[in-house]
């Protein structure tokens, strides 16, 4: 697979993505949000969301993927498995 372009889900700039099973979503790559996961269940719906920025700014610090999925309590951040 190889990457497309893409608007960044979370600040809209101009970014790359690339389709990834072990994320069951995409993989961005955004110059200013970073890289992070996020499944196709969390795509619906996600905007900018300044919380969810900061989270992928904590988990990028500790040298973790961030990922974004979604549950019954919405959408959240976790650790990526990969
Ligand atoms: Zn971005």
């Amino acid at each position: 697979m190889l990457p497309e372009p893409a608007n960044c889900r979370l600040c809209g700039s101009a970014s790359e993505r690339i389709r990834s099973s072990k994320l069951r979503g995409f993989r961005y790559t955004c110059p200013s949000c970073g890289s992070f996961g996020i499944e196709s269940a969390a795509l619906a719906g996600l905007g900018a969301n300044a919380s969810i920025q900061q989270d992928l700014a904590h988990l990028r610090a500790y040298g973790l993927l961030p990922l974004i999925h979604r549950d019954k309590q919405g959408v959240s951040v976790g650790p990526g498995r990969v």
